[in-house]
């Protein structure tokens, strides 16, 4: 049974700056079903950040992007007075920051924990933010709760010891006052810090809600919900007011960047509604995903992904013999890879892996390469777009003559569809990929 409480999570632009946080927390005094507040790292900070964790970077430019990462935490700090407690806290984390920024090389351990510093920052001033509007808050440290596995970088959750130690340590504050805490980040079992991937504050969101058994969860973020397709590529983009929580995962897999990947994945198992909406704008409405949402016949939105690796591997030996995609799937989970598209022929098989620059580590290890090397031959294919045209049962032949138009304009390189009902993908050149996306969006869903 779950309980009202409601998990607040604010974006990087929503953080941005006090005006910003200010927006927030007005959001948060609102509403008293908000328990739990996470927030992401001002905008611009997580990049420094990863940047600080690049070998080639030498001592003046770490001291640079110091400054730089720290200029936005003090124009904050220059509108608040921080209460003692949040003071202290902030103060041994700007030491812990400063000390780290000065290694020349830091391991993957080491890069986690320096990429942990601007969740850790937003959340001593969006405390006092909130302290300031008259809610009664405290900051908490997300990494006793979020509770991952080893793999630094891209952490993946322990949903169970998540839960229990939430239940330990979160639940009984809830009764008293908003707690605030961090997206993004979690601790190993031996208590170091890791991060779950970029933009992952949507996913910790989701899983601290599952977590506490929260009614719903609200992303607060730059747009006033998701569009039909990235409204900043087409102005005529339109908000969807309602998604199954089958085709928003299939949107935030394919690439609207709204939402991470994995959110949707413990409001599904665990029956938590999620909202999507501006912070700038709170009274606009937004994106309502539910359990019971029915999904319409037909297209409801497309997305685009940038920066996919398309891998073709090869073995004329494997003409009907078994065992060749298993070897090769091995091999991939081995170095930890996910697989988003897969197209077999007999003697071949091509894939696509993402390829995200910022991200917190490389995708494809040439060791990796070197294993697949050993039994066919490999072809890396970069500069790719994976486009997904995202609604519920899509078949070819809804508006088969447009799509067909559409695309006849363009390379189309791979295409996959049928593995689910809520996806038909394809991949272009990058550089050609808005063009798609908008013939696409004219031609498919502005014209109903
Ligand atoms: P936050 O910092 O709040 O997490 P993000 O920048 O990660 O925000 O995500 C919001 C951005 O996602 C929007 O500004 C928008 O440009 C982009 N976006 C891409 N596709 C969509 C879509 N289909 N609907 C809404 N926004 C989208
Ligand atoms: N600050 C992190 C990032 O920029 C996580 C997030 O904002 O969701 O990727
Ligand atoms: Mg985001």
């Amino acid at each position: 049974m779950n309980s009202q409480y409601v998990v607040a999570k604010f974006g990087g632009t929503s953080v941005a700056n006090f005006e910003a946080m200010q927006r927030c927390a007005a959001i948060v005094h609102d509403n008293p079903d908000v328990r739990v507040v996470v927030v992401s790292a001002s905008a611009g900070v997580t990049n420094h950040l990863v940047t600080l964790t690049q070998q080639k970077v030498d001592a003046a430019e770490r001291e640079a992007l110091f400054q730089s990462v720290m200029t936005i935490q003090q124009d904050i700090l220059a509108c608040l007075t921080l209460d003692t407690d949040l003071q202290a806290g902030f103060n041994d984390t700007k030491e812990a920051f400063y000390a780290l920024a000065q290694l020349p090389a830091l391991d993957a351990q080491q890069c986690d924990e320096m990429l942990s510093f601007g969740e850790r920052f937003s959340s001593y001033l969006f405390t006092q933010v909130l302290r300031d509007l008259g809610v009664t808050s405290s900051r908490f440290d997300v990494r006793q709760v979020l509770k991952t596995d080893r793999q630094f970088g891209k952490a993946v959750p322990d949903v169970a010891a998540t839960r229990d130690a939430a239940m330990a340590h979160l639940t009984p504050q809830l009764s008293e006052q908003v707690v605030v805490t961090q997206g993004f980040i979690g601790s190993d079992n031996q208590g170091q810090t890791t991060t779950l991937g970029r933009g992952g504050s949507d996913y910790s969101a989701a899983l601290l809600a599952e977590a506490i058994a929260a009614q719903s969860v609200h992303i607060w973020t730059d747009v006033v919900g998701i569009f039909s397709t990235d409204p900043r590529l087409c102005h005529k983009a339109r908000p969807i007011a309602r998604l199954s929580f089958d085709e928003a995962a299939e949107m935030a897999t394919f690439g609207a960047k709204v939402l991470h990947p994995a959110t949707i994945l413990p409001a599904s198992r665990s029956g938590i509604s999620v909202f999507v909406g501006s912070s700038r704008d709170p009274h606009a409405g937004g994106t309502w995903i539910e359990k019971n949402n029915r999904s319409e016949p037909g297209i409801r939105a497309v997305t685009q992904r940038k920066n996919q690796i398309l891998l073709t591997l090869k073995s004329p030996e494997m003409l009907l013999a078994s065992g060749f995609l298993a070897r090769i799937f091995t091999i991939l989970s081995a170095h930890n890879i996910s697989v988003d598209l897969v197209t077999t022929s007999e003697i071949s098989v091509a894939l696509t892996l993402d390829n995200a620059p910022n991200a917190t580590r490389p995708e494809l290890a040439q060791a990796c390469l070197d294993e697949l090397g050993e039994f066919c031959q490999v072809s890396v294919e970069n500069n790719l777009t994976l486009v997904a045209m995202i609604g519920s049962e899509i078949q070819l032949r809804h508006g088969e003559a447009s799509l067909m138009q559409v695309l006849a304009d363009f390379n189309i390189r791979l295409i996959c569809h049928g593995a689910s009902r809520h996806n038909l993908c394809f991949l272009v050149e990058q550089g050609e990929s808005d063009a798609v996306v908008q013939a696409i969006h004219s031609r498919l869903l502005e014209a109903a």
